[in-house]
């Protein structure tokens, strides 16, 4: 008789990861089937909260972060704004390493180069087929496989996907160049129509990257090329990795008597941000829970509830900010108030409503300070309307 596991997970990203220690932790008996060799390598900017991971996990990931953010920098055409980052709250990553860290502490089974084909759900169990023919039998099933997730269409979910895209490349760049970057997310919006690149610095080299919601509409290799040239990062002879980004579109069902997708192969990735190494995370773990609970309900109640309902606003907001740019850097970017509360969204303290409201709300006040500042500069100098901001912004250095 084969061994039957109380989960089965199929993918060991963030999302499966995360799932199998919560569950290693409760006594559960697990099995993740990766197919690729580990560590392996993703393509992803590597930002992450390390607030956010602090709090989720009780091991550290010291070891695993390649540079601290202390700045993040937002560009439109000539225009910039820098944004002063606690340290301690953003780090970057680079994904083999960082998925390995959670996997290195998970208290189960890892099957690495085990490629899943095929999944049947019966009334009492599970059973998954890998490429070489093994077949694994679990009373739950976790689709943590990513963005083109075999879990997802063998349990006939998620048919139709919303796949933005993104490419990246890992750049060595000379030492100066390094330097200008140092501590320094970089956003550049305007260059691609629904969609922003960035450059983001690791230990020895930059990432960078971009990423579109209509891929089809725009040469995205051309553009990343000529704007990365524009700032000294040259591309030539660089592997540009290209991968599907399942944004969100919209509430659908990610689960089944006895599955559930996570991460990518539940389509969880923020429509604004392209961020999707938190919410992987969050809902590695709400499905660890769900299981624990022997309640899969309680699973789509609580992606609704923490992820869905934030990611609406979410995509209505973006939609907003790509049609109209300026205003939207002008209001909402340069706002301080509304900039520090984009680091409490990413490290998960706030939703898309919380921002809105923090976006309204503090409208009037920043709009009162800056017709003083400009007044100020307008009659005294320039140094003097920058402490009135400074008196009134929050945290900016
Ligand atoms: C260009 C780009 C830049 C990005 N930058 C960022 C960023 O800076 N910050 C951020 O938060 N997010 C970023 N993202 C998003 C982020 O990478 C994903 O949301 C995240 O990796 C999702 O994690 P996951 O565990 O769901 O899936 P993945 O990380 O994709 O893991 C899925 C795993 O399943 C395995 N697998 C797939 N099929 C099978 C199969 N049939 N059998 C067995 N195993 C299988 C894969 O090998 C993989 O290891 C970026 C994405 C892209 C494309």
């Amino acid at each position: 008789m084969p061994e039957i596991y109380d989960v089965v997970i199929v993918g060991g990203g963030p999302a499966g990861a995360t799932a199998a220690y919560f569950l290693g932790e409760s006594e559960k008996r697990v099995l993740v089937l990766e197919k690729e060799t580990l560590p392996r390598y993703k393509t992803c900017g590597g930002g992450i909260s390390t607030r956010f991971l602090n709090e989720m996990f009780p091991f550290p990931f010291d070891d695993v972060l390649e540079t601290k953010v202390r700045t993040l920098s937002y560009v439109l055409k000539d225009k910039m704004v820098q944004i002063p980052v606690n340290p301690g709250e953003v780090a970057m990553v680079m994904r083999d390493q960082f998925d390995m860290n959670i996997l290195a502490h998970v208290k189960g089974d890892i099957s690495q180069r085990t490629k899943v084909r095929h999944v049947r759900e019966f009334e009492d169990r599970i059973s998954v087929e890998t490429e070489a023919g093994e077949v694994f039998q679990s009373k739950y099933l976790i689709g943590a496989d990513g963005a083109n997730s075999v879990v997802a269409r063998e349990i006939g979910l998620r048919r139709e996907k919303n796949l933005a895209a993104g490419i990246e490349a890992e750049i060595p760049v000379p030492v100066e160049v390094l330097r200008r970057f140092e501590g320094t997310a970089a956003f550049i919006f305007g260059e691609v129509s629904l969609g922003y690149l960035w450059v983001f610095p690791k230990k020895a080299h930059l990432s960078v990257g971009i990423g579109a919601l209509r891929p089809g509409k725009v040469d995205l290799r051309n553009t990343l090329t000529q704007v990365m040239g524009v700032l000294g990062i040259s591309l030539e002879g660089a592997s540009l990795q290209g991968h599907p980004l399942p944004v969100f579109m919209r509430g659908e069902q990610i689960s089944t008597e006895r599955s559930l997708l996570v991460g990518d192969a539940a389509g969880l990735v923020d429509p604004f941000t392209g961020e999707g190494i938190r919410l992987a995370i969050t809902s590695g773990y709400f499905a660890a829970k769900a299981i624990i609970a022997e309640d899969l309900q309680q699973y789509a109640r609580n992606i609704a509830r923490k992820i869905w309902r934030s990611h609406q606003l979410g995509r209505i907001l973006a939609s907003v900010f790509y049609h109209y740019p300026q205003i939207c850097f002008e209001l909402v970017v340069r706002n301080p108030f509304v900039s520090q509360g984009f680091v409490g969204l990413v490290s998960n303290r706030l939703s898309y409503y919380r921002m809105l409201m923090l976006m309204l709300g503090s409208l009037p006040v920043y709009l009162g300070v800056e017709t003083v500042a400009n007044l100020i500069n307008f009659m005294v100098g320039y140094n003097e309307s920058q402490q009135i901001r400074r008196i009134v912004y929050p945290n900016q250095g």
